[in-house]
C-alpha cells in the first residue's frame, strides 16, 4: 500500500510538503514541482502502486476517480479551455517516478504537438 522510499507515498504520509489542490482518502492532486505548462499538475492514487502495468482491480476507484476529477480540478486551477491528460509509463513512457500518476497540462493558449519529433 505504502513505499517508505517513494517520494509520492512520502507526500501521501505528509512527510513532504506538496502544493495540494485536492485529496481525500483514495486520491491527491498537487501542482508539478517543475511546470511543464501555466497549468500542471498531478493526480495520484494515494496507495503505492508503480506503474500502470501493476494496476490490478482494487486500483479502480482511485484510477476512475483521477479521470473523474480531472476537468473539475483543471477548470478550478485555471485550465478551463481545455488540457491533456498524460500518464506515462515505464523505460519507453519515460516514466521519472514509480508510482502512478497522471499530469494534468493546460493553460491559456493550445498545447505543443502530443509527442516531439526525434531529431
Ligand atoms: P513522470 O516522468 O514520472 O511522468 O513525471 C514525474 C513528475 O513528477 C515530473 O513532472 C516531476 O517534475 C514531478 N516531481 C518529481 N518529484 C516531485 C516532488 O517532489 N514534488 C512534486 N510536486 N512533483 C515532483
Ligand atoms: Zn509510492
Amino acid at each position: 500500500m505504502t513505499d517508505p522510499n517513494c517520494i509520492f507515498c512520502k507526500i501521501a504520509r505528509g512527510e513532504i510538503p506538496a502544493k495540494m489542490l485536492f485529496q481525500d482518502a483514495d486520491v491527491m492532486a498537487f501542482h508539478d514541482i517543475r511546470p511543464q505548462a501555466p497549468v500542471h499538475f498531478l493526480l495520484v492514487p494515494k496507495a503505492h502502486v508503480a506503474t500502470l502495468y501493476d494496476a490490478q482491480p482494487e486500483h479502480e476507484r482511485a484510477l476512475g476517480k483521477m479521470l473523474a476529477l480531472a476537468g473539475r480540478l483543471a477548470r478550478e486551477a485555471g485550465a478551463s479551455d481545455g488540457f491533456r491528460s498524460i500518464v506515462n509509463t515505464g523505460r519507453v513512457g519515460h516514466q521519472e517516478v514509480y508510482h502512478v500518476h497522471m499530469h494534468v497540462l493546460g493553460g491559456a493558449e493550445p498545447l505543443g504537438p502530443m509527442l516531439q519529433r526525434r531529431k
